[in-house]
């Protein structure tokens, strides 16, 4: 059983936000003020650890479904199991930014949507020092990272990571697209096992989208810092 957790994650990230001296600035410091007025700045996160069934070629067998993913296999140590894990905002705020694109307040959604992607990736960090610290507390060490539908996982594999991430226990689903619902939502894979060396890889290296992403963008400033 996977238990989930509550996090705040709006004041981790306000102090490093420019909330001063431009348009764009003062409509997030009104998106702030309104996550914290209805109380939107909570995150969800849940994982579990799944010993590996067997590996099958390229494929990784755990909790009875099949993961066509050989980044994770590793150039020495021994790959033993896979970390599903999950992390959403609920579904209040895309019903939020959704209800204010409505009213065409249109910057004010724009701000919304950024303070709540920051928010979920601040508890995409959290939610991966769980998993580590939980690896940790096993013995065990962990390496390599994947997402359903980015460069090494296919996004056919959502369901299958939700399912063992014991997802549906905070309301997280898929769409026929296997978009995740409530938006504003992530899924992750993390390789664990014995002596796992660190990676060289990483699912961005592939992507067509890094020019663009700030996903990876603000990866790469937190490797450097
Ligand atoms: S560049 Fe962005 S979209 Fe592409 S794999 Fe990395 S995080 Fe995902």
């Amino acid at each position: 059983m996977s238990r989930v957790r509550t996090l705040d994650v709006l004041e981790p990230i306000v102090a490093s936000l420019v909330t001063t001296g431009s348009v764009t600035a003062r409509f997030r410091t009104q998106a702030i003020d309104l996550v914290r007025a209805e109380g939107l700045g909570r995150a969800r996160i849940v994982h579990r650890i799944v010993d590996l069934d067997a590996i099958d070629g390229d494929i990784l067998v755990a909790g009875g479904e099949r993961f066509q993913a050989p980044r994770m296999l590793p150039e020495s140590g021994e790959l033993t199991a896979l970390a599903f894990a999950a992390a959403t905002l609920g579904p209040d705020v895309p019903a939020r930014i959704s209800a204010l694109f409505a009213e065409r307040r249109m910057s004010l959604a724009i701000a919304l949507d950024e303070i709540a992607n920051r928010m979920l990736l601040e508890a995409s960090r959290r939610l991966q020092d769980m998993v580590m610290a939980a690896v940790k507390r096993a013995g065990l060490t962990m390496a390599g990272e994947l997402r359903p539908g980015d460069p090494g996982l296919a996004l056919a594999a959502q369901p299958a990571v939700l399912r063992l991430a014991g997802a549906a226990a905070m309301g997280l689903s898929t769409t026929g697209s296997l978009a995740l619902h409530p938006a504003k939502s992530t899924t992750v894979v993390y390789g664990v096992g014995h002596d796992l060396p660190a990676v060289t890889w990483s699912q961005c290296d592939d992507c067509r989208s890094r020019p663009t992403c700030r996903v990876a963008r603000e990866a790469a400033a937190a490797v450097t810092a």
